[in-house]
């Protein structure tokens, strides 16, 4: 697939980044502030996914291939660092040659994304673990299907991150407002609000059910993450497995279909894809309690997998603020 520049129709972008992404995003905006000039959208496949980047008001031709070239370059260099299935990224020869100290190891340019995964899974008592791969193996499972050090349940969201400080620098002090979405890993970028659309987890199985559950506005700096048991499982014995597992246990996660996590902009969408990932493996109850001790600015909803009563389950700062919800929300505390 080739990077597509379009000027196009804002809801047929909305339907392909459905698809393609976790997150619907519903509408761009319905003031726009550039004299019918439509918002400009470009989408490229990277790190196994799809990228877009959305700019709300039209910027010259010009300077939007810029940017997305920039952002492009952020995206690749952190695919070319981080891959887990990439034998000669830097952390699979890493890996390779026996690495105990990843922080000091790695490129600084990635340092913070090994901190923040090892942060995380000290934080988590190990619910959160990039060793996952590793105790995997310590159990005799895995067969090398995960690689000693996996960051891909953060990269992603880092990867925004770095690109979210490129557009900011090359727009300087200018009004702007960008959509940046990795995968189902948003940040709000600049100026403006957008609403976004939390898919449903159970129209994998069910065609019919409608496409999103519940609608979610960012605002400038903030980023939403989800994880979910339906876009990448593994299949066994004809049976569905998460690819997310406890890392305590190595054990495949179950009964969740899917969590959201929306984060400020002081922790960025690195946190928020890390946190979506933790509150998989913990779950409603013990992930509202991690959330209050150490990330008390995100807001968090999970999805139990349950298809024939779908609900919703939201920390009491999510419950209150979703922009709809078209399933009963219970609070926690
Ligand atoms: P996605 O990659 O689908 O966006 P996530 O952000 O939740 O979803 O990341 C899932 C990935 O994280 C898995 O594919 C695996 O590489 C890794 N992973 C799985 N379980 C854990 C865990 N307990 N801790 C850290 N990483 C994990
Ligand atoms: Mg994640």
């Amino acid at each position: 697939m080739r990077p597509v520049f379009k000027k196009a129709a804002i809801y047929a972008a909305v339907i392909s980044a459905a698809i393609a992404a976790e997150i619907a995003i519903v509408r761009l905006c319905s003031d726009r502030e550039d004299g019918g000039d439509g918002p400009q959208v470009v989408r490229w496949p990277v790190m196994g996914t799809v990228a877009q980047m959305t700019s709300r008001k039209h910027v010259d031709e010009l300077e939007f291939g810029e940017l997305f070239m920039r952002v492009q370059a952020s995206y690749s260099r952190v695919e070319q660092l981080l891959s887990a299935w990439n034998p000669e990224s830097e952390l699979s020869r890493l890996s390779a040659a026996g690495c105990t100290n990843w922080t000091e190891a790695a490129s600084p340019e990635v340092r913070p994304c090994y901190e923040a995964a090892l942060r995380l899974a000290e934080e988590s008592d190990g619910a959160f673990n990039p060793r996952v791969g590793e105790k995997l193996r310590a159990l005799g499972m895995g067969r090398g299907r995960y690689s000693r050090f996996d960051l891909g349940a953060i990269a992603k969201g880092f990867a925004v991150d770095m690109a979210a400080e490129e557009v900011e620098r090359a727009m300087g002090g200018r009004y702007f407002s960008f959509l940046l979405d990795l995968g189902g890993n948003l940040r709000a970028v600049g100026a403006g609000e957008w609403r976004t659309g939390v898919r449903n987890p159970f129209r994998g199985v069910d065609a019919s059910q409608p496409e999103i559950c519940a609608v979610i506005t960012l605002v400038g700096g903030e980023s939403v993450a989800t994880s979910g048991n339906y876009e990448r499982f593994v299949e066994k014995d004809g049976k569905r497995l998460s690819h997310i597992l406890d890392g305590r246990t190595g054990e495949h996660v179950s009964g969740i279909a899917g969590v959201t996590v929306v984060t400020p902009r002081e922790y960025g969408a690195m946190l928020a894809d890390g946190l979506s990932t933790t509150l998989f493996v913990l779950g409603p109850e013990a992930g509202a309690a991690f959330l209050k001790r150490f990330y008390p600015l995100a807001r968090a909803l999970w999805i139990p997998d349950e298809p024939a009563s779908p609900r919703i389950i939201a920390t009491s700062n999510m419950a209150g603020w979703l922009e709809r919800a078209d399933w009963p929300v219970s609070s926690l505390r």
